[in-house]
């Protein structure tokens, strides 16, 4: 479901960041405690934020402990700001969800789908560009079809794939995230629309992959996706999105 409807106001896109890694997540940072990170949110002077920790293929019962531990947390704050107690879920292969034996549901559903450098995630037989963009395709298409994304995490985005998997194969950065015809996003992003999954705009792939980034924007306003603003924060410092703001007000708007 959407968690609010689309806009593509620049400042209303800026005023979120729903994708917050607490120190839950192994790779967040120590400070992240769910204090700082409100404190940080409020400097930036955000409106809403969702805390989005990992739950890798096959660690579903990590769902609920999160859970456990952060409702109380968040409950405590005094604060103005609306904090989503979300999760960055796996779509880790086709018809492979991390949700899927779990009757729990976050707050807010956000799924990875190119987390392929993890243990556990599906790879493609045949490992050729092609072969990844198709295989992330299948993932997403099914996903949608299960209507129990929320929002996708750095979609289409394949540094996970490149850096795993450089050497092996010789995959430069956006060698798979480039295949994706504007058709192709068009439709994906249709079938998205109609079961009202949103989009991350992951800002830190504004700069290194800026031409995708513009195509992509601009393809989902004309589709009408809900795009959500996500930094990925893992350290306080990345919790305000408004330093990517005039980036991409220059470049990819
Ligand atoms: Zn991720
Ligand atoms: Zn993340």
């Amino acid at each position: 479901m959407y968690i609010h409807e689309p806009t593509y106001d620049t400042d209303e896109l800026f005023s979120a960041n729903y994708h917050i890694h607490t120190n839950l997540s192994r790779c967040g940072g120590r400070e992240m405690t769910v204090d700082a990170i409100v404190r940080a949110a409020e400097a930036a002077g955000l409106k809403e934020i969702a805390l989005t920790d990992h739950i890798h293929p096959y660690e579903t019962s990590k769902l609920r402990r999160n859970a456990r531990i952060l409702t109380p947390l968040r409950d405590a704050q005094k604060t103005n700001i609306h904090i989503y107690l979300g999760a960055e879920l796996s779509a880790h292969g086709e018809h492979k969800y991390t949700l899927r034996y779990s009757d729990f549901r976050p707050e807010y559903s956000l799924y990875a789908h190119n987390h392929y450098h993890m243990f556990g995630w599906e790879q493609p037989e045949d490992r050729s560009p092609m072969s990844y963009k198709n295989h992330c395709k299948a993932v997403l298409q099914n996903m949608i079809k299960t209507g129990k994304a929320d929002c996708f995490a750095h979609p289409f985005i394949d540094k996970y794939i490149v850096r795993e998997f450089e050497e092996d194969y010789g995959f430069t950065q956006g060698c798979i995230t480039d295949l994706w015809t504007d058709n192709e996003l068009g439709d994906i992003m249709t079938a998205a629309k109609e079961k009202q999954i949103a989009w991350e705009l992951n800002t830190s792939a504004f700069i290194p992959y800026r031409d995708f980034m513009r195509r992509y924007f601009h393809i989902g306003k004309e589709v009408g996706v809900c795009f959500l603003i996500g930094t990925d924060a893992h350290r306080l410092s990345e919790v305000d999105p408004n330093k990517y703001k005039s980036y991409f007000i220059n470049n990819i708007l």
